[in-house]
């Protein structure tokens, strides 16, 4: 007994001696075509992985959605995963339970079928409910929420069905994402920028600007913040297998 609690009261010592640190990751939801043609390209000048959920029924067959291949160079490259954003990007909330199993198993199978072993979910239109998170814990290894509070990740304390992300708007500026990753750094959080369609000229609804994607993946690199994948994060915090 006395021995338990001595190891317990060392192994609290030394965690809370280790230096805790910022960490930044980058997601894309939907799986647009730019993505493939003006995020990685982007990310990968600056050496940046990032987390794509993609709507399964739209790869390879929507227009200006990427395709298997192209899903696959970025995977291949070694930096990025891929996660689910369900199979037909409907809100889980207002469907059955079985309707939502068979988004969340439908998605999982295909992706499965096509090389990829996707560990992350991420709710369409960021709508969930408990009723909804009890499935994605049968499917699925973590759930990526999207814009609700507290934005922020507290490094010591995640629960990986409720890790939180910052949506980049249309109207986000790079001022603003630049305030968010130094506030991550001064308060050594995890944050997750969630952005989704990236396009040149002015951007409309869930669409970011190539340069607002370029000065944040610069600004990342300057900063030296730790930039890592949403599975990364979590293994590396022994929170996934
Ligand atoms: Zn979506």
């Amino acid at each position: 007994m006395m021995r338990k609690l001595l190891i317990l009261l060392i192994f609290l010592f030394l965690s809370s001696c280790a230096p805790k640190q910022a960490y930044v990751s980058i997601s894309f939801d939907d799986g647009w075509s730019s993505i493939y043609e003006n995020a990685f390209p982007i990310l990968n000048k600056y050496d940046l992985p990032a987390t794509v959920f993609v709507v399964t029924s739209y790869i390879g067959s929507e227009k200006n959605f990427m395709d298997w291949n192209e899903l696959l160079i970025l995977s291949r490259h070694g930096k990025w995963e891929i996660g689910s954003h369900s199979h037909t990007h409907p809100d889980l909330t207002t469907l059955k339970k079985e309707e939502i199993k068979y988004e969340l198993n439908q998605s999982k199978e295909i992706l499965i079928s096509k090389g990829f072993y996707p560990t992350g979910f991420a709710s369409p239109y960021g709508q969930f409910n408990e009723a909804v998170i009890d499935i994605v814990r049968k499917y699925y290894l973590y759930h990526r929420n999207a814009g609700r509070p507290p934005w922020y990740n507290s490094i010591d304390n995640i629960d990986a069905f409720n890790i939180h992300s910052v949506t980049i708007y249309y109207d986000t500026s790079y001022e603003e994402i630049k305030f968010k990753i130094d506030k991550a750094i001064a308060e050594k959080k995890w944050l997750i920028l969630n952005f989704h369609d990236i396009v040149e000229g002015k951007p409309k609804h869930y669409q970011s600007n190539v340069e607002v994607l370029e000065n944040t993946a610069k600004y990342l690199k300057d900063s030296k913040v730790k930039v890592i994948t949403i599975s990364d994060f979590l293994k590396k915090h022994g929170l996934l297998e």
